[in-house]
């Protein structure tokens, strides 16, 4: 067995197999080799970009209820995926490529497809997951439009498996304490929600994110998602309208997609939002003011810690855990236990109609657009 240092992970990034300038937090994996548990569910990670490489997987030697059973990759990657192989004990059976995905379908190993691909073919593989008869992750956002969205859930249904997006955020224990301040209003009534999520980007102009084909969008389909969301659960109810501004200082560099945005929300009880996103400017941040205080989290939305304070005087705080761990444990549970699904296919659907809204508000020069989301994601 090939054993993978950090010098050969070092070369691996400078022959660009690893897109750069959007790495997470850097970790490395534990390397482990262990047969499969019983009451694991086995997961099939389906790109293995940096996600892929320096979140999930690592996440995936600390789960307790699933584990890195399988791999999809390009076929031309055949360096890549003997270093998973060898790194994971991944076996030559459980590696697949886009061309012969379909064929996981005779694969008992596979339990879980995780699509972790450039967003226009989230739809694509997620459906292809739920035919061959396994359950689907699908990344955020959940597709590039409502329509794909809907078809990943008709697909799911149809195969009786379940879908879950890829919301590592919904799992955090910041998020569930947020909910709880809403829920019993420790503050009271939520009156004024503002979320920002964006960094800069510098990196290759050639990136898919860059590129309107595949990505869909620019910082309000990658980062601007976090701020639906956090405006969501910040207030505990979805918004019923929706007017957008859209900025670009550097529209040489964000030639096909959306540098800046900037968006208001109204909320059924008469709080209103505003939330930010941007590929040029750094943000990371939520604050949520009630009729009888304030919280905040600042980091919000990164991969942790995230840190927290009140207008009480205390600070919000958790013992750090990797959110992609809890998240993918709460999937499958969620499978093995019928647990709540914490982040369903509705909710990721949920968010596109707002993204779709926001759009066609900022082409109709901020026009303010009605949503009629109901409870549609909501999950306490
Ligand atoms: P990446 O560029 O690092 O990896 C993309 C993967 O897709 C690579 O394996 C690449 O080979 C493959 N691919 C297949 N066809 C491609 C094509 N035509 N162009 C480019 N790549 C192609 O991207 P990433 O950062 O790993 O993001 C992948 C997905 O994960 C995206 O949907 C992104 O939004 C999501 N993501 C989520 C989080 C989170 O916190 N939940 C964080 C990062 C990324």
């Amino acid at each position: 067995m090939m054993n993978l240092n950090r010098r050969d992970f070092n070369q691996l990034l400078s022959k660009g197999l690893v897109a750069s300038g959007l790495i997470g937090p850097f970790s490395f994996a534990k390397t482990k080799n262990t047969p499969r548990p019983e009451k694991k569910l086995g997961i099939a990670l389906v790109g293995l970009g940096s996600y892929s490489t320096y979140q999930l997987a690592p996440a995936l030697m600390d789960t307790e209820d699933c584990y890195l059973a399988g791999i999809v990759t390009g076929t031309k990657e055949k360096e890549k995926e003997k270093i998973w192989k060898d790194r994971y004990g991944i076996p030559e059976r459980n590696v697949y490529n886009y061309q012969n995905f379909d064929t996981i379908a005779d694969n008992d190993a596979i339990d879980i497809g995780y699509v972790v691909l450039p967003n226009s073919m989230h739809a694509d593989f997620s459906i292809r997951a739920a035919k061959a008869g396994k359950h689907v992750i699908c990344e955020k956002p959940m597709a590039v439009s409502v329509a794909e969205c809907d078809a990943i859930i008709t697909a799911c249904e149809a195969a009786g498996v379940k879908l879950s997006v890829g919301y590592r955020m919904q799992s955090d224990p910041y998020t569930k304490e947020v909910k709880k301040y809403i829920k019993e209003r420790t503050f009271g009534d939520p009156l004024f929600v503002s979320s920002d999520a964006g960094y800069i980007s510098r990196g290759n102009p050639d990136q898919w994110r860059l590129n309107h084909e595949l990505s869909g969008g620019g910082a309000l389909v990658n980062m601007g998602v976090y701020s639906i969301q956090t405006s969501i659960y910040g207030t505990g109810s979805n918004p019923i309208s929706v007017s957008a501004q859209e900025f670009s200082t550097r529209p040489e560099y964000f030639k096909a997609t959306d540098e800046t945005i900037t968006a208001q929300f109204e909320f059924p009880n008469g709080a209103v939002g505003h939330m930010f996103t941007s590929h040029n400017a750094n943000g990371n941040r939520l604050k949520v003011h009630c009729n009888d205080g304030w919280f905040e989290l600042e980091p919000a939305h990164s991969y942790g810690p995230i840190s927290g304070r009140t207008s009480k005087g205390n600070v919000i705080s958790f013992p750090h855990q990797s959110q992609q761990a809890l998240q993918m444990d709460d999937f499958a549970k969620h499978i093995l236990t019928g647990s709540p699904n914490v982040a369903p296919g509705a909710m990721g659907k949920r968010d596109m109609i707002i993204v779709e809204a926001i759009y066609k508000s900022i082409r109709e020069d901020g026009a303010k657009q009605n949503l009629d989301l109901g409870d549609m994601g909501l999950v306490s």
